[in-house]
């Protein structure tokens, strides 16, 4: 299996039979993928083919030392920290073949606010450390009373930010470029005025990476960690929801370029799936 990250200058492969592929919903995987969980898929090793300089190993106190490009941010593949495995970012993959997700892991710390996912077994923790098993399909909270002040933070916790306006247009997109930047099955994101964010720390740590040939895809990451943080594009601010601290109070509305989704997914909530972009009357 090969991949890349979105801007190109990364390039891996993994070698041996890959193992399985599960998301996760840690703390970490939320943030690092922007998403607010990770999919993977193990590996018994993986070769950098090209743009080694541009990795950055980000060695936390997780079992994990993960990786980002550090020109577009997108996640790269990861490696289990005693040396067994790497973890390769499905998002990131030109194919995973005939792979599919067999388990949702820290399933406890999922974000209430999430698209529904599918039903497959549930662990609290990691697989390993699950006591009871349990199937069922994860299926957002009821929406909460919106909050007045929204606040959420990169995975190093350097970049911090406030939201003091109102938070619409939530919404998972499932076009490649969204797909290999978080590693994930696709992105979520959701949108403010921008006169409302304000970031409370790390602004000297904020890194932008514009996709050259789309005038309006703008990547705003945190350059020590690689997490995403909120960017501006006129006088909106799209915001990630992996990076949000809690429930923002909004749901998904949609699923956009639904068209260009990942073969693993299963999507079939009652939300509208659009092929590309939403119908301009589409009610946010
Ligand atoms: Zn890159
Ligand atoms: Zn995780
Ligand atoms: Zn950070």
């Amino acid at each position: 299996m090969r991949g890349h990250c979105l801007c190109g200058e990364v390039r891996y492969a993994a070698s041996g039979p890959a193992g399985d592929m599960w998301y996760c919903h840690c703390a970490s995987c939320a943030r690092a993928s922007g998403v607010g969980f990770g999919t993977w898929i193990e590996a018994t090793g993986v070769h950098w083919e090209a743009g080694t300089h541009r990795r950055v190993r980000i060695a936390g106190a997780g079992p994990l030392v993960r990786s980002f490009c550090a020109n577009c941010a997108s996640q790269l593949p990861a490696e289990r920290r005693d040396g067994s495995a790497a973890l390769l970012p499905a998002g990131g993959l030109d194919d995973v073949g005939g792979l599919r997700p067999a388990w949702h892991a820290h399933v406890a710390g999922r974000g209430s606010w999430m698209p529904a996912m599918a039903s497959l077994p549930c662990h609290p923790g990691s697989r390993h450390a699950a006591s009871t098993p349990a199937v069922s399909r994860l299926e957002p909270a009821a929406p909460l009373a919106v909050s007045s002040t929204v606040t959420g933070h990169c995975l190093c916790g350097a970049v911090r930010y406030e939201i003091g306006a109102r938070l619409y247009a939530m919404r998972a997109c499932h076009c490649s470029r969204c797909r290999r930047r978080s590693g994930s099955s696709y992105l979520v994101a959701l949108a403010c005025a921008a006169s409302g964010l304000t970031f409370l720390s790390g602004a000297a740590s904020i890194r932008r990476w514009q996709l050259p040939e789309a005038a309006r895809y703008l990547v705003t990451f945190c350059g020590e960690c690689g997490a995403s943080v909120p960017s501006v594009i006129g006088d909106v601010a799209f915001i990630t929801a992996g990076s949000l601290d809690a429930d923002p109070g909004v749901r998904t509305r949609c699923h956009i370029y639904f068209g260009s989704r990942a073969g693993w997914i299963d999507a079939e909530d009652d939300l509208p799936h659009f092929d590309e972009r939403p119908p301009h009357d589409f009610r946010w």
